[in-house]
């Protein structure tokens, strides 16, 4: 029976990664029946919002969808669909996998590192407002039901996945009582996984520094929202950039998979994004769908592609556009 999957192209460069996803995943082998739902500016004129009812309704019914980036116009008006999307579905968990590519050159060979991050509270609960005219405040919210449903999500996917460890990074030395309470939710959790998976904690700066001289040792990351969002990006980074980090957004209802990037306006239209974080992502809604098989086929499809050399978009270094890239990517699974 074919899958039925909410398809969120988005908008910048998302349309042209969805086609390119799309293709390839329709030629893993497994039944895919997309509905393509439309968010995003354009859907402003016609539904007075980027983020139109029937589009939450299809991943409600469908409890899956893959997503094309979403510009957020900066400053007032409407706030960020992806945040918005998260928060209205109650996708709390963000797993963001970054791991190293053969052929894509970077400082370390062989990181592997997962970044489990909140995705519902701290300061992005977007509730700020002006106290007088010359000072903001914007609150971060941290509760402990929250902190130890992802400490949990962290640990059930260390065990599911042989990972030795989880990280817990924070900064309860400074944020005592916010941070503090995600630190003690962490370790109130790690307690029932005593002897299976190790547990230990770092201070984010310290963390950040840690990642850029010796990612090797550590293996699951799980962390408040805001630093979240920074560290996965850095460790995007360590493994060759926006351009190959995927992601998802996992909660009890449902699960939308997504790249870790933006809509790249400036490349919008122009056959020139690269296409893989996308793709991965699809890899991740691939395993999440129970193919771990298919799911390690398609990758191992792309990380060929690359590693060849031959076929990659201007990002990796090649001269192939989105389309070609994608065409290389079916051409090896049909092999
Ligand atoms: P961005 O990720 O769009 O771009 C950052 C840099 O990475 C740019 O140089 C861009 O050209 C490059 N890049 C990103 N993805 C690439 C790809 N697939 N291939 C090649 N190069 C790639 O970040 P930004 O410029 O800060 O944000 C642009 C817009 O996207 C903003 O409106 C932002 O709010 C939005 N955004 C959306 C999401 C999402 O939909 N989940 C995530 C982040 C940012």
């Amino acid at each position: 029976m074919a899958h039925r999957v909410t398809l969120i192209p988005g908008d910048g460069i998302g349309p042209e990664l969805a086609e390119a996803t799309r293709r390839v995943l329709d030629a893993s082998g497994v039944e895919f029946d997309w509905e393509v739902a439309e968010a995003g500016e354009a859907c402003i004129a016609e539904y007075g919002t980027p983020l139109p009812e029937h589009v939450l309704d299809s991943i409600r019914r469908n409890r899956i969808a893959l997503k094309g980036p979403i510009t957020t116009p900066v400053g007032e008006g409407f706030r960020s669909v992806n945040v918005t999307l998260r928060q209205t579905l109650n996708l709390y968990a963000n797993l963001r996998p970054a791991r190293s590519i053969q052929g894509l050159e970077t400082r370390f060979e062989d990181v592997d590192l997962v970044i489990v991050r909140e995705n519902t509270e701290d300061l992005y609960a977007g509730i700020e407002h002006m106290v007088g005219p010359d000072a903001a405040e914007s609150i971060k919210i941290i509760t402990r039901a929250a902190s130890e449903r992802i400490a949990r999500f962290a640990f059930e996917y260390a065990v599911a996945n042989r990972r030795r460890k989880v990280t817990a990074v924070h900064k309860a030395n400074i944020m005592k009582l916010s941070d503090g309470l995600f630190l003690e939710s962490c370790r109130r959790v790690a307690a029932d996984y005593e002897g299976r998976i190790e547990f230990e904690d770092r201070i984010v700066d310290n963390m950040c520094m840690q990642l850029v001289q010796k990612p090797d040792q550590y293996d699951v990351l799980v962390l408040p929202n805001l630093y979240g969002d920074i560290v996965s990006d850095l460790c995007a980074g360590l493994v060759g950039g926006l351009g190959v980090a995927p992601g998802a957004n996992i909660g009890a209802d449902g699960a939308v998979f997504e790249p870790v990037h933006g809509s790249a306006p400036k490349y919008a239209g122009q056959n020139r994004a690269n296409p893989t974080a996308m793709i991965l992502s699809g890899v991740l809604m691939l395993r999440h769908l129970g193919y771990p098989d298919v799911a390690e086929r398609v990758e191992t499809a792309v990380r060929d592609v690359i590693a060849e050399g031959r076929t990659v978009t201007h990002d990796l270094g090649g001269d192939a556009g989105t389309a070609a890239f994608a065409d290389a990517i079916v051409a090896r699974l049909g092999s």
